[in-house]
């Protein structure tokens, strides 16, 4: 629980605040930009909600938080909101929100289909985004883009009797994996649903493409506020930074419109600019 003792000095005053256990992960900003900023090495409170619909995203972002570290006057208010998830973003795509600290904070995502729906990474265990998703028709599959964000995967498994994939070089994070990929070649995991081996952050990093429209990049590839444009950073490749980029090359030959990564913000342009802003990103990265 945030503790506003703890609570960090560029917070406004008000209700919201954010204390010193925070991990700087993004996720708030994500959630609320309105309300949560960046200091730097942490988020902070830069202003207090001023309407409805900013005051839910606030406490959308308080479940959201990994560590609990966003307080409030009045937490119970947080009921109002879990209902909120899996947060519709496209079509049949939603953000699944409750971030896990196991996985610093990493996005996850669920996607319906009519042939089984797909969680992308996992969120922490969280019983009422389980009844959620059995109303949405359950979890057919689960995709772990890396051994990072891995998270409550185990628990979404068995409670559905899903299926989970992850690639060989990673799966050492994944013991109860039933699919486990192998090799740099795309393969088809169901119709419309292919895996993208991306080694480079990892070994065993891979990307999800579904419908040619939506690219789960986990943290091979984001979008980023400050710079408005596609990025990868060779500070957070764990792997090999030449992979990545051949891993980024690969990208060239797929037609996609949306990122929706581990960390960082989801991207949303026309898929011819897309590819140029890929195109762009792999000169930067050769530099
Ligand atoms: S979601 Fe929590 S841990 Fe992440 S940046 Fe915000 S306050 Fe910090």
């Amino acid at each position: 629980m945030a503790s506003r003792a703890r609570s960090h000095a560029e917070n406004v005053p008000g209700s919201f605040f954010v204390d010193d256990t925070c991990i700087d992960c993004d996720t708030c900003r994500q959630v609320a930009p309105l309300v949560f900023a960046d200091a730097g090495d942490h988020s902070y409170v830069r202003v207090q909600p001023g309407s409805h619909d900013q005051e839910r995203a606030a406490l959308r972002a308080v479940l959201c938080c990994p560590t609990n570290s966003i307080g409030t006057d009045d937490r119970a208010r947080t009921r109002e909101v879990v209902g909120d998830f899996p947060l519709p973003i496209d079509g049949d795509v939603s953000y699944c929100g409750f971030n896990a600290e196991s996985s610093f904070g990493g996005n996850s995502y669920f996607v319906r289909r009519a042939d089984g729906n797909w969680l992308i990474d996992a969120p922490r265990w969280m019983p009422a985004l389980a009844e959620r998703f059995e109303r949405m028709g359950g979890i057919a599959a689960i995709f772990l883009t890396h051994r990072d964000d891995v998270a409550d995967a185990a628990r979404y498994a068995e409670r559905f009797s899903a299926t989970c994939v992850i690639h060989r070089a990673d799966a050492t994070a994944m013991p109860s994996a039933t699919r486990i990929l192998a090799g740099e070649e795309l393969q088809t995991l169901a119709p419309g649903v292919v895996a993208v081996p991306t080694p480079g952050h990892t070994a065993g990093h891979c990307a999800l493409l579904v419908d040619d429209t939506w690219l789960f990049t986990g943290d091979h590839l984001w979008w980023s506020r400050d710079q408005r444009r596609l990025s990868a950073s060779r500070s957070v490749c764990w792997f090999s930074w030449d992979e990545q980029i051949r891993s980024m090359e690969r990208l060239l030959d797929l037609r996609f419109s949306w990122v929706l990564p581990g960390h960082g913000e989801r991207a949303h342009l026309d898929q011819q600019r897309m590819h140029e802003e890929v195109a762009e990103l792999i000169a930067r990265m050769r530099e």
